[in-house]
C-alpha cells in the first residue's frame, strides 16, 4: 500500500522532499501557512499549523506527520501523539529544537560539548555573566529566533534589556562568545527503531547570521574532528530520541575542540548538498528514516561538494529570468529553486557543484548562483 507522509510547513524542505517522494512511490502531503508556498506542488492543505483541530484533520489523512519547521506548538504534538498519530520527530525530541535553553539543559545532562551558558533574567544575571567570560557574551532569545535573528554579542549589561523586558521575567540565554576558527555542521539519520546513519561533517559559512555557504566534507578536518563530531551527533539523537534529519550545527575552535550551538530536527541547510553529492539525499533520508525504512548510503559520490545559496535578488525580479545565462556558463552546476518571490536576503534557491577538486566546484557553483544576485 502506499504510504503517505505528511509534511506541516510548506517552506523549500518540505518542497525538496516531493521528488524522492515521487521517486520512491511515496505519497506527500504539505500543511501549508498559505496559498503559493514553495512547496505548493505536493497535495497541499492550507491551514495554521498551531490549530489542533486543523492539524488534527491533516493528520487522519497520512501515516506519518513530520515537519518542515520546528515551530509546531507541543500541545498540538501531544494532542496528535495520545491520538496514535506517528509523529517524526515527536514531541519528546522536538521540544530540544524549540527552546535553546531547553536544549541546553539538556546538552549538558548527556554530556555534549557547549560553550558555557546561563539562564539570564535580571540585569544581574548578565552582568555576573559578563564578569565571569571577560566582559563579552552572546545573548539569544531562547524561542523563536531564525537565521541570526534573535542572537546579539553585548558587552553591557543593559545590552539585552528589550528581550528581557519581551520575555517578561521568563529567561532568556547567555552564552560564552566562542572564539570559532569556523563553523561545521554534522547531520545524523536515525530511525525510530534505532539504526543511525551520519552523513559526512562539512563546513558552513555565515553571511549576517545566514547559512551561505556550504563544502562537503569538510575541507582539512582531522581524523580526530570527524570521529567526534559523529559521535556527538550520535550520543544527541540517541539521548533525545531523535528520528528522521538531525543537524547539529558545531564551532571548532582553533584548539579543536568542538561545541554545540544548535540544533535542527529535520532536512537543514547544510544538508542541500548531498542532493547531488551524496547517494542519498537528505530529503530521502528523511522520509526514509520517518516512514521507518532502511536507510540509504550516506557516503559523497565525489571528493568535493560546494552548495552556494542564492539570497534575495531584487524585489519583483524572477530568478527564471537568469536561468539560460547561468545553464549556459556553469553547465556542471546543478540549480536548485524554491519558486518564492524574491526579497534581499531571502533563500530562494541554490546551486550544487560537485567533482574531484574543491575549489574547481566553489568557483563554478559561485559563478552559477552570481548570475541570480
Ligand atoms: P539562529 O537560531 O538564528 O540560527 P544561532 O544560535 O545559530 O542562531 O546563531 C547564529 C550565528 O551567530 C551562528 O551561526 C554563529 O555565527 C553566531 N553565534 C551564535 N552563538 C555564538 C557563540 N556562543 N559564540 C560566537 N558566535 C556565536
Amino acid at each position: 500500500m502506499t504510504k503517505r507522509v505528511g509534511v506541516i510547513g510548506g517552506g523549500q524542505l518540505a518542497r525538496m522532499m516531493i521528488a524522492p517522494a515521487v521517486e520512491l512511490g511515496i505519497e506527500i502531503r504539505v500543511l501549508a501557512e498559505q496559498e503559493g508556498m514553495s512547496a505548493a506542488l505536493a497535495a497541499t492543505a492550507v491551514g495554521d499549523y498551531r490549530d489542533v483541530e486543523t492539524v488534527r484533520a491533516f493528520a487522519r489523512e497520512v501515516d506519518v506527520v513530520t515537519f518542515d519547521h520546528e515551530h509546531v506548538p507541543q500541545e498540538v504534538l501531544r494532542a496528535l501523539v495520545a491520538d496514535g498519530v506517528a509523529v517524526h520527530p515527536g514531541p519528546d525530541a522536538l521540544r530540544f529544537a524549540q527552546d535553546k535553553l531547553v536544549m541546553r539543559a539538556r546538552l549538558a545532562e548527556i554530556g555534549a560539548p557547549q560553550p558555557d551558558w546561563a539562564p539570564v533574567r535580571t540585569r544581574a544575571d548578565l552582568r555576573a555573566f559578563l564578569d565571569e567570560h571577560g566582559g563579552r557574551a552572546v545573548v539569544k532569545t531562547p524561542r523563536g529566533g531564525y537565521d541570526g535573528k534573535g542572537v546579539r554579542v553585548v558587552d553591557h549589561e543593559a545590552g539585552a534589556d528589550d528581550w528581557l523586558a519581551a520575555f517578561g521575567g521568563e529567561p532568556i540565554l547567555v552564552e560564552e562568545l566562542v572564539d570559532f576558527r569556523r563553523e561545521l555542521a554534522q547531520q545524523i539519520a536515525r530511525r525510530p527503531s534505532g539504526e543511525a546513519v551520519p552523513y559526512p561533517v562539512v563546513e558552513t559559512v555565515q553571511q549576517d547570521g545566514v547559512c551561505a555557504e556550504v563544502f562537503a566534507p569538510a575541507p582539512h578536518a582531522s581524523d580526530r574532528v570527524v570521529e567526534v563530531a559523529a559521535r556527538i551527533a550520535a550520543d544527541i539523537a540517541g539521548g533525545l530520541d531523535v528520528t528522521g534529519l538531525l543537524a547539529v550545527e558545531l564551532f571548532e575552535t582553533t584548539d579543536e575542540r568542538l561545541l554545540v550551538n544548535e540544533l535542527a530536527m529535520r532536512p537543514h541547510n547544510s544538508g542541500h548538498w548531498t542532493q547531488d553529492g551524496a547517494v542519498t539525499s537528505q530529503f530521502e533520508q528523511h522520509l526514509r528514516a520517518v516512514l521507518d525504512l532502511p536507510l540509504g548510503s550516506s557516503d559523497p559520490v565525489a571528493d568535493a561538494a560546494v552548495m552556494i545559496n542564492i539570497l534575495g535578488g531584487p524585489q519583483g525580479a524572477t530568478i527564471d529570468s537568469r536561468f539560460a545565462d547561468a545553464m549556459r556558463d556553469q553547465p556542471a552546476a546543478r540549480i536548485h529553486t524554491y519558486g518564492k518571490d524574491p526579497r534581499p536576503g531571502r533563500k530562494v534557491g541554490h546551486v550544487n557543484v560537485v567533482g574531484d577538486d574543491l575549489d574547481d566546484a566553489a568557483y563554478a557553483a559561485r559563478a552559477a548562483a552570481a548570475f541570480f544576485a
